[in-house]
C-alpha cells in the first residue's frame, strides 16, 4: 500500500513516534481502529510456553487458561514456544482463530546461541573483535530464525563492576565504552540491515537500568546509583543500542534508588522513548510487573499493572497482570486509553516490520530448519569466535605453547572432559554433552601422550537450578591418582574454575576462588610438578592469585560453548596465537570488590615511590588488582613508541592520536591497541582514565605500523548531574598501551 495522509494523521494516537516507515504507519494505525480493548490488550500479553504445544488441548488450570486467551486474540507474544512445529502450532491458532488474525512475536533467549554455542557473552567481548562478535549474533539470528524463533531477549547491555554477580557472564563486562560498541555489534547481527529477512530476528536491549549494580553483587538486590554513573557509566550502552536501531527493550527486576524499574516513568517514558525517541516496544521482564508487590511499591496485582503501563512497559511477561487488569483499570479512568494504544503500536509496529503480517508463516520451513540447525557455518563461525575469546594471562618461559609430538602430558580435572559444561549458562535450546571436551580437542590436535585423570569434582549437582549445585564438594579421594599422573608427565594442563551452571542469572558467589577442592588439588599437583599449564573454565573473574604467584602458563578460556575444546587446543599448540583481553577487572581479593580500571581518585596522595594511597588503602591486601582491564598477552611480543597527538580539534572536529606498533617476537600476531584518556579537573570528577578509542592490529614479526586512532569532540564530553551532556575546555591526558596499565602517554589542552 501506498502512503496515505489521510491515514497518516492517525499518528497522533502515537506520541512519541517519529518511525520513518510511513507505510508500516498506516499499517499499524488501520489495524488499532479495528481493534477491541481486549484485543489490544492482548497484544501487550505475553506467555511462556512451556506446554506441549502439538500436544492435546489442555483442559484446565494455567494452561488451559493461557490456550483459551491464545484463541480468543488476548496473547501477542510466546516465549519459550520452539521449534518449527511447536511454533506453527501455536502460531496457527493466532493466524486462523482469532477475530484479526494478528501473528504471534516468538520470543526466546538466544544468549550466545541457539542450539549451536558460542561462547557465553563475557567471553565474546574479550575478543574486542567487533566484526567476529557481529558475526557471532548473526549466526545465532540465523540458526534461532530457522527454528521459527522472531526475537531474542539480547544483548544484555548492563554494565558491571562486581564479579560475584553471576550474570556478569551475559554482558560486555565492565566498561560502557567496549560496552556500547559491542551492544551495537550485537544488535547489528541479530537485526542485519533488514530486519524483514528471515535470517534475522529482533534483539532487545536489556535490562533497562542499573540490573548490573546489585548491591553486593546479590541477583535481583537493590541498587542505588547517583546521577553521574547512571548517566556516564549505566545508560550509554542502552542509549547507542536505540541508535543501532534495537526494535526492544526489556525493563528489570532491581529497583533503582526506590523506584522498581518496572514501575519506572523517568527511565522508560521520559528518557527512553521522550529524550532518545525509542518507539520500539519495551517488554517486562519475566514477572517483574507482580514483583513491584513484594518490592512494596505496588499495593496489589491491579495497582502494579497500572504503574507498569503508565511507566511504560508495553509487554507483560509473565505477570498475567495486564490480561486481568488493564480492561478494568481503562474502565475506570485509571490508566488513559492512548496510553494502551501506545504500547499496542509500538508492537504491531515490529511485528510489520518482521514482515510477520505478509507472511505469519515465513520463520517456519522444517527443509531450511534441517539444513541450517547446526550447519557447517555455524560450527566455523562459533569455532572461530571461541579461539578470539581466550585470553592468555601469564606465560613464563614461554611454556606455551606446546609441542605437538613427543610430549607426555598429564590432563588433570573433571572439567577437562565435561562435555556439557562449556555450553555454559543460557543454553535451553541446546543438547546436554555437544560441546568438544578440552580432553576431546588436546588429542585430536597432537600425537603426544596423554593422561588423564579427573582429580576432583567442581560441583556435584549439575543442574539448571543454581540451588542444586553443591559447590562445597570435598571429596579428595581422586587426588592420589591425579598427583601420580603428573609425577609422570613432562607438561601438566590442569582445566580448573566454575561449572557453566555456577554463573548466570541466581548464580551470586561470595567466594571468587576455585570452587570444592580444586585449589587444593591444584597445590597437591603443583608440589610434584611445576610445569603447569592452568586452563580456566569460568563465567567471571575469579581471585586466582595464588595460581598466579606459582603457575607458569595460565589461559583464561571462560565457557567456550560448543567448540571450546577444539578452540583451547589450537591455542595450547600454537595452532593459533591468543589475542584476547580481559573486559573485566580481576581482582587478588573478592574484597575488593568492586573493583575496575576507571575508578576515580581519592583526595589522598599516592606515597612517593610506593604503590600505596596514604590511608586509602587495605591492610591486608594492596589496591592493585591481578590482572587489569585489557590485560591479555600473546605468543609473540609487542611495542609501543612514537606517541602522537594532533592536539586541537580539526575541521571535522576529532583529536587523532597516532602510535607505532612493532611486532617485536618471532610470531604473526595480533595486539589490541587500548587508548585511554583523563579530563584532569572537570566541574564533575572524572575517571582516572576512561577507554575511549581501541583498534585491533595483526603484525608479522618484526613489522612495524602506525596505528591512528580517532577522538571525536563527543569523546571528551560527560554527562553532569543535571543530565546535560558538556565538553569542557582543559587539560587531558592520553594514555596508550596494550591493557589498562598503559605504557605511553602525552597531554593536550581544549
Ligand atoms: C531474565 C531475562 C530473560 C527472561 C526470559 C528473566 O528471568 O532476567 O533476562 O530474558 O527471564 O527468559
Amino acid at each position: 500500500t501506498s502512503c496515505n495522509n489521510g491515514n497518516e494523521k492517525n499518528l497522533a494516537l502515537n506520541t512519541t513516534t517519529t518511525s520513518k516507515n510511513s507505510d508500516i504507519e498506516t499499517k499499524v494505525s488501520d489495524l488499532l481502529a479495528k481493534m477491541t480493548l481486549e484485543e489490544k490488550i492482548g497484544q501487550m500479553n505475553q506467555y511462556n510456553g512451556f506446554w506441549d504445544v502439538t500436544g492435546p488441548v489442555p483442559e484446565n488450570g494455567d494452561q488451559a487458561k493461557k490456550y483459551e486467551h491464545l484463541r480468543k486474540g488476548y496473547v501477542g507474544s510466546m516465549l519459550n514456544v520452539r521449534g518449527v512445529k511447536d511454533v506453527r502450532a501455536v502460531q496457527k491458532i493466532a493466524v486462523e482463530e482469532t477475530r484479526l488474525g494478528i501473528p504471534l512475536i516468538i520470543g526466546f533467549d538466544v544468549i550466545h546461541g541457539y542450539e549451536t554455542l558460542s561462547p557465553i557473552p563475557l567471553a565474546e567481548s574479550a575478543s574486542w573483535d567487533l566484526e567476529a562478535i557481529k558475526k557471532s549474533s548473526e549466526v545465532a539470528a540465523k540458526e534461532a530464525a530457522a527454528a521459527g524463533i522472531n526475537w531474542t531477549f539480547a544483548p544484555m547491555v548492563d554494565i558491571s563492576r562486581d564479579a560475584r554477580w553471576g550474570r556478569v557472564m551475559e554482558g560486555a563486562g565492565e566498561d560502557t565504552y567496549l560496552g556500547s560498541k559491542i551492544a551495537i555489534a550485537r544488535v547489528k547481527g541479530f537485526q542485519s540491515d533488514d530486519l524483514s529477512s528471515h535470517f534475522s530476528i529482533a534483539a532487545c536491549a536489556k535490562h533497562f537500568a542499573a540490573y548490573g549494580f546489585a548491591e553486593a553483587g546479590r541477583d535481583y538486590n537493590t541498587a542505588d546509583v547517583g546521577t553521574s554513573t547512571l548517566n556516564n557509566i549505566i545508560l550509554p550502552p542502552f542509549k547507542v543500542a536505540k541508535e543501532a536501531g534495537v526494535r526492544t527493550f526489556m525493563n528489570s527486576f532491581n529497583e533503582l534508588n526506590g523506584i522498581p524499574a518496572t514501575g519506572d516513568k523517568y527511565l522508560q517514558r521520559d528518557i527512553l522513548k521522550g529524550k532518545w525517541g525509542f518507539d520500539g516496544f519495551m517488554v517486562s521482564d519475566w514477572g517483574s510487573i507482580t514483583e513491584m508487590i513484594a518490592h512494596g511499591y505496588a499495593k496489589d496485582g491491579k495497582q502494579a499493572a497500572q504503574l507498569a503501563v503508565n511507566a511504560g512497559s508495553d509487554m507483560d511477561m509473565e505477570s498475567y497482570l495486564y490480561v486481568e487488569e488493564l480492561a478494568g483499570l481503562v474502565n475506570e479512568g485509571k490508566v488513559d486509553i492512548k496510553l494502551i494504544d501506545d504500547a499496542v503500536s509500538r508492537i504491531l509496529r515490529v511485528k510489520f516490520e518482521l514482515g510477520l503480517f505478509d507472511d505469519p508463516y515465513k520463520y517456519l520451513n522444517e527443509t531450511r530448519e534441517k539444513q541450517v540447525m547446526g550447519s557447517q557455518e555455524i560450527h566455523d563461525a562459533v569455532l572461530d569466535m571461541a579461539k578470539k575469546s581466550i585470553v592468555l594471562l601469564k606465560n613464563e618461559n614461554n611454556l606455551l605453547p606446546l609441542q605437538k609430538e613427543g610430549q607426555k602430558i598429564a590432563v588433570i580435572g573433571a572439567l577437562a572432559s565435561d562435555k556439557t559444561s562449556p555450553l555454559g549458562s543460557w543454553r535451553i535450546a541446546a543438547k546436554d554433552s555437544t560441546a568438544v571436551s578440552v580432553l576431546e580437542g588436546l588429542n585430536q590436535y597432537s600425537g603426544n601422550t596423554i593422561t588423564y585423570s579427573k582429580g576432583a569434582d567442581v560441583a556435584l549437582g549439575k543442574t539448571e537450578f543454581a540451588i542444586e549445585v553443591n559447590i562445597n564438594n570435598t571429596d579428595k579421594s581422586e587426588f592420589a591418582e591425579a598427583i601420580n599422573n603428573a609425577k609422570q608427565a613432562d607438561v601438566v594442563i590442569m582445566v580448573l574454575g566454575e561449572h557453566g551452571y555456577q554463573s548466570g542469572e541466581g548464580r551470586s558467589r561470595t567466594d571468587l576462588g576455585l570452587p570444592g577442592v580444586q585449589q587444593q588439588l591444584l597445590e597437591e599437583v603443583y608440589k610434584v610438578n611445576k610445569n603447569i599449564v592452568l586452563v580456566l573454565n569460568n563465567g567471571r573473574p575469579l581471585t586466582i592469585t595464588w595460581a598466579d604467584d606459582n603457575i607458569p602458563a595460565i589461559v583464561e578460556a571462560w565457557q567456550l560453548g560448543t567448540q571450546s575444546g577444539n578452540a583451547i587446543a589450537q591455542v595450547l599448540y600454537g595452532d593459533y596465537n591468543p589475542s584476547g583481553k580481559l573486559p573485566m577487572t580481576f581482582p587478588r581479593h573478592v574484597g575488593q570488590v568492586p573493583i575496575y580500571y576507571n575508578y576515580k581518585s581519592t583526595g589522598r596522595p599516592t606515597l612517593p615511590g610506593k604503590d600505596v594511597v596514604f590511608w586509602s588503602h587495605y591492610q591486608d591486601e594492596t589496591n592493585d588488582p591481578l590482572y587489569a582491564f585489557g590485560h591479555g598477552l600473546s605468543y609473540t611480543t609487542f611495542e609501543y613508541s612514537n606517541l602522537k597527538i594532533s592536539n586541537t580539534f580539526s575541521n571535522d572536529e576529532t583529536i587523532k592520536v597516532s602510535v607505532d606498533l612493532t611486532n617485536t617476537g618471532k610470531l604473526k600476531g595480533k595486539e589490541v591497541v587500548q587508548l585511554y584518556l583523563k579530563d584532569v579537573f572537570a566541574s564533575v570528577t572524572r575517571p582516572v582514565k576512561e577507554l575511549k578509542g581501541f583498534e585491533l592490529v595483526e603484525l608479522n614479526p618484526n613489522e612495524t605500523k602506525t596505528i591512528q586512532l580517532v577522538l571525536t569532540k563527543a569523546e571528551l564530553g560527560f554527562y553532569n548531574n543535571q543530565g546535560e551532556f558538556n565538553v569542557e575546555t582543559g587539560d587531558f591526558e592520553v594514555y596508550i598501551g596494550g591493557s589498562s596499565k598503559t605504557v605511553l602517554t602525552d597531554t593536550f589542552k581544549l
